[in-house]
């Protein structure tokens, strides 16, 4: 029997524990921290040997596979070791695909990973298909390739999830973008995150396909460089082309090899230019897979987006109030403050990852009458952008935030939390922080 070793106890770690006892290896899940109760149930229920609250080298060390979560870096001590004593050390995507047939849409990217995956999946739904949303959202792949395997996938997956596959090969790849980011995992190389990034086709063959962003000069150049097998199906704003998607005279093009398609973007529901990429993405590879146009044409209407992504969470008099707080880079903030068509207030700030913010100064100057800082790296903040609007000022409350927001709005306006930073000075992650704004905003 082979010893499948499991590293982190989490979503992944746990979905795979499920999917190798299944597929007949000796399971060995180790934490280094504590497991939650909710996945330590299921380990005894699947009599799965497990430890917390540290490594037991002697029982990993042995290993004939090891899965290692996404949140434990490649330089760690134990990492290390399993590489020079030659055991091959996986990301759960490589582990799960290796156990279905079904037909994968692997989506990656440095923003718009979740809601192009939510898209497709939704379009997959609308179409009748036996499909999910998985990878980092909701129940992990493995687990789902354990206990339900789908016809169709359409998987999130991060850069960290990409450093550890082999053999993993999606029949379709979105690259949504690439902008700096995590690059504190990557020697502070650019160059290594991009590569990263690049490996979701690094397996694809001819037969499979590569959709991507053709306004994005980071991708544009490395694909000239590194020529990829599978067929190649680029996305524009600014260019029309033959083949793949693009945007012109506010309508939306996809054109594969059998057929064209055409929609106004005004019946999109999800807005902002960053959403008309989006949704190019996904129809193109709802397209490819056959899925009709009207069933892709009423899931753009229909599809509501994600929270916490330019989610509208109410109007009070006549001044809408959104919420961003998953943009905690200055690339998605960017898209933010692009979207908005009325006098803004933006609420931004947090964890500063060494932000450049040059890029939002038009933006600020266009569209943004008021700014209200909130987080521990405010000084930054209130240096670069004072003098650029009449009001800035500075809080250490969501609620106060909010108030002084809600103050300083004329009928029309918008009110956008939009952070460009993390979230984990004063919140546990940017859902709690998006969910205190929302609760600021209803008790106004
Ligand atoms: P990810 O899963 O890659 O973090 P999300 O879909 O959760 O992406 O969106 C994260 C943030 O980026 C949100 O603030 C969202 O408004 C913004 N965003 C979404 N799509 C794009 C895109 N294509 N380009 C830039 N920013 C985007």
């Amino acid at each position: 029997m082979k010893r499948l070793v499991i590293l982190g106890g989490g979503e992944s770690g746990i979905g795979t524990a499920i999917l190798g006892k299944k597929q007949g290896f000796e399971v060995f899940v180790s934490d280094f921290g504590k497991i939650k109760p909710k996945y330590l149930d299921v380990l005894k229920d699947y009599e799965i040997e497990w430890e917390d609250g540290g490594h037991t080298e002697a029982k990993i060390l042995n290993a004939d596979l090891v899965m290692k979560s996404p949140g434990i870096p490649d330089k760690a001590p134990l990492i290390k070791k399993l590489v020079e004593a030659g055991v091959s050390v996986i990301s759960e995507i490589e582990f799960a695909a290796r156990y279905t047939k079904a037909i994968l849409v692997g989506i990656t990217g440095s923003n718009g990973k979740t809601t192009t995956t939510m898209l497709v999946a939704h379009m997959l739904k609308q179409a009748g298909l036996k499909s999910v949303a998985a990878g980092n959202i909701g129940d992990s792949f493995a687990k789902w390739v354990a206990v339900d395997d789908q016809d169709y996938y359409a998987l999130e997956i991060s850069s960290f999830q990409l450093d550890g596959i082999e053999r993993f090969a999606p029949n379709i790849a979105i690259l949504t973008n690439i902008t700096p980011d995590h690059l504190d995992r990557y020697e502070y190389k650019f160059e290594n995150y991009i590569r990263s990034k690049f490996r979701i086709a690094e397996n694809q063959t001819e037969d499979d396909y590569l959709i991507y962003d053709a306004d994005d000069a980071v991708i544009t150049e490395w694909l000239e460089q590194h020529p990829v097998r599978s067929q190649l199906m680029p996305f524009s704003i600014s260019q029309k082309l033959k083949k793949g998607a693009y945007y012109a005279q506010e309508e939306i093009n996809i054109i594969t090899d059998d057929t064209t398609m055409t929609m106004s973007t005004k019946n999109l529901a999800i807005k902002g230019v960053h959403n008309t990429k989006n949704a190019m993405a996904a129809s193109t590879a709802s397209k490819l897979l056959s899925i009709r146009k009207t069933t892709i044409r009423e899931s753009l209407e229909g599809f509501q987006g994600v929270e916490h992504r330019l989610e509208q969470v109410l109007k009070i008099n006549n001044v809408s109030y959104i919420n961003d707080s998953k943009a905690t880079n200055v690339n998605a903030t960017f898209y933010a403050l692009d979207s908005m068509n009325a006098p803004t207030v933006w609420i931004v700030g947090g964890v500063d990852k060494g932000n450049d913010y040059k890029d939002l100064f038009p933006l600020v100057n266009e569209k943004v009458k008021a700014i209200i800082c909130l987080g521990v790296d405010n000084a930054k903040l209130m240096h670069h952008f004072s003098g650029m609007v009449e009001t800035i000022v500075e809080t250490q409350s969501m609620s106060e935030a909010v108030k002084i927001a809600y103050k300083l709005t004329g009928k029309g306006d918008n009110v956008l939390l939009s952070p460009a930073c993390a979230s984990f000075d004063l919140f546990e992650n940017y859902e709690d922080r998006g969910r205190q704004f929302k609760e600021a905003v209803r008790n106004l």
